[in-house]
């Protein structure tokens, strides 16, 4: 019988009950979380998807792709060099 891995970086939403701020963040059994702002103690309402985050959490679409100017091979938005011709590709523009 297989065992789910347990995953330490799981993430879970956080709620203040009284303001309604969300917040994001790993949990450890037994910890208080309190939000910064209001010091209120959160509470754990949800785990967040994919419940299991690996490194390939973000997916190959085409909004995070981009084409090597040299070899044409599409690449991560995040790559900052081709790994097909080994161009250093150029930052990116606006926000992000
Ligand atoms: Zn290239």
């Amino acid at each position: 019988m297989l065992r789910a891995m347990q995953n330490p970086r799981q993430r879970y939403r956080l709620r203040a009950p009284a303001s309604g701020r969300e917040a994001i963040s790993t949990v450890e059994p037994g910890r208080t979380y309190v939000d910064r702002e209001s010091g209120e103690e959160m509470k754990v309402v949800a785990q967040t998807l994919p419940l299991a985050p690996s490194e390939s959490a973000l997916l190959r679409t085409p909004e995070n792709l981009r084409a090597c100017r040299r070899c044409d091979q599409l690449i991560g938005l995040d790559v900052s060099d081709c790994p097909y011709c080994g161009l250093r590709q150029p930052a990116l523009d606006g926000e992000s």
